[in-house]
């Protein structure tokens, strides 16, 4: 029993003095297992977790778009005027890890797992606007296990354009008035390409006095004179945190802000980036459930060569590619849109297939894109196959059984599949900017350190360059591979780091530092 070796989640957290225990409310448009379409969904089930391992109180707000069967109603209804009519929401909780997961219900959100983001303007304004307003007055009117999310301590932390109304509503209908006076707002940058920008009648749809039209009103070259979430936000949360330090000093940039540089450069000095973590309770090839049949097997540091293998026949064999051990299998999981650079691969696809080597995508988003999935895995079916769909179960096969991880990601406000990919003995292939750079070291063969490759343009020529590169390494330096692999492996990805960022960013917008 002694000479156990301590496991990474039964580190000890010290619990918190008491002042500065935090009741902390995350909402978010979405939160892993229940909804997800990408990384905020992730961050949303996981973060809290780690806060609450720290010794805060954690609630987690998100609208329900499901029957979620852990989930119960607390017989609490309220109603909310949106767009000039009174909805009705009811609040769903559950209990799970330490942390209280609330979920709104009403129409406007049901039967949306699939499309949370989806339909026409004003309507998707509309549901976050009663997401919005229904999340403020949580802490009043769900009672969570007898426990209170008193004002005292309680910080919102707001995540991307979907709920960035909510530090703004914050502000406009309760502390202007002398309420929840000491509540404050973090925002969270995970994506600045998406800000819910409208034409500047939008501004009737969100319900605030008139004087608050400024605040939603950006000039940019983009959308001339336009309404903005995402500028109100910004300009209203105590704190604003982004996902990686690399992203932190592109959003500074013209061409990172996207409009909203100034903005950010302005709020500079309550502007922050942490670098995400993983679940490493959930990401973890020990432990995947989903490498737990259909040949798949788990595996650790110990069992890597061999589990791998196994892991990687498994997917050949499940994707009817040639089973070969040694061919290398490149990967690729993500939005099918421009900022993940498909393209780019598209445009190094003869170059691929005159390689030993095979390529599996997984993806879903733009039509073309899907289309040119599907016409990649027709032309060359003997090396490489298009999945287009969304699955967490092939995700997390992919990521064990492929050898190599392709993010050739035009920006990347942090990325978490090269963060998976690593905890899975996969070598990341990364455009080096944003999240990708703080976290891919590149190789060194003199020196025998670093996770992966990267390329420093986003251009077909620097992507053969870093893939060939890789290849090279994997047929003639396996031991520098097996280095790499290990390297990745052994690393600390867990959220407690980044945890402990967070909370220093919450204690500082208590004490207004
Ligand atoms: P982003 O948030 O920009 O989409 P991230 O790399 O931060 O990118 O996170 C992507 C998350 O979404 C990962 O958990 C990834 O596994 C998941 N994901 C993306 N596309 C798919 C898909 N088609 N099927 C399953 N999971 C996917």
């Amino acid at each position: 029993e002694a000479d156990k070796e301590p496991e990474e989640d039964d580190v000890d957290v010290p619990p918190l003095a008491g002042v500065n225990v935090m009741n902390v409310i995350i909402v978010a448009a979405e939160c892993s297992p229940w909804s997800k379409t990408g990384g905020l969904g992730d961050v949303a089930g996981a973060l809290p977790k780690a806060l609450a391992r720290r010794g805060h109180r954690v609630m987690v707000v998100v609208p329900r778009y499901g029957n979620y069967a852990e989930t119960k109603d607390i017989g609490v209804r309220k109603r909310y005027k949106v767009d000039g009519q009174d909805m009705e929401v009811t609040y769903y909780h559950a209990y799970i890890d330490g942390v209280d997961f609330v979920f709104i219900d009403s129409p406007i959100f049901s039967h949306r797992e699939n499309n949370i983001y989806g339909g026409e303007r004003p309507d998707i304004l509309k549901r976050m606007v009663l997401f919005c307003k229904a999340a403020v007055e949580v802490p009043w009117h769900v009672p969570c296990g007898g426990v209170c999310y008193g004002d005292g301590n309680l910080v919102f932390i707001a995540n991307d354009w979907h709920t960035a109304l909510l530090p703004v509503y914050l502000k406009s209908y309760y502390r202007d008035n002398g309420m929840m006076k000491y509540t404050r707002s973090v925002l969270v940058i995970h994506n600045i390409a998406h800000q819910g920008r409208g034409p500047i009648e939008d501004f009737f749809h969100v319900d605030l006095p008139e004087h608050y039209m400024d605040l939603f009103t950006l000039y940019d070259n983009i959308g001339g004179d336009h309404f903005n979430i995402f500028a109100a936000g910004l300009k209203t949360a105590d704190r604003i945190v982004t996902v990686s330090h690399g992203y932190a000093w592109e959003l500074k940039t013209s061409e990172g802000g996207w409009g909203l540089h100034e903005i950010i450069n302005q709020s500079d000095w309550k502007f922050r980036g942490i670098v995400n973590g993983i679940d490493t309770k959930d990401w973890n090839p020990e432990l995947d459930v989903y490498l737990q049949s259909d040949g798949y097997t788990n595996y650790s540091m110990e069992t890597l060569e061999t589990g791998k293998a196994k892991c990687k026949a498994a997917l050949q064999k499940e994707l009817g590619l040639p089973v070969r051990e040694n061919v290398p299998v490149m990967g690729f999981i993500g939005r099918l849109d421009q900022q993940k650079g498909v393209d780019l691969i598209a445009e190094i696809m003869p170059w691929i297939v005159g390689q030993d080597a095979q390529l599996v995508m997984l993806g879903t988003g733009r039509n073309d894109l899907e289309e040119m999935l599907r016409k990649f895995e027709r032309e060359h079916h003997d090396k490489v196959r298009g999945w287009v769909g969304f699955s967490v179960k092939m995700a997390r096969r992919i990521t064990a059984g492929v050898d190599i991880l392709l993010m050739p990601s035009r920006f990347e406000p942090c990325g978490l599949n090269q963060l998976y990919a690593m905890k899975y003995g996969t070598i990341p292939v990364v455009h080096a900017v944003g999240g990708l750079r703080d976290t891919v070291v590149p190789f060194d063969p003199f020196s025998e350190s670093g996770y992966g490759w990267t390329f420093d343009r986003a251009e077909a020529n620097k992507l053969i360059n870093a893939l060939g590169n890789c290849l090279n390494t994997y047929w003639n330096y396996k031991e520098s591979w097996k280095g790499i692999q290990m390297r990745g492996m052994a690393q600390d990805l867990s959220w407690d780091n980044a945890a402990k960022s967070y909370e220093e960013v919450l204690i500082a917008a208590k004490y207004q530092w």
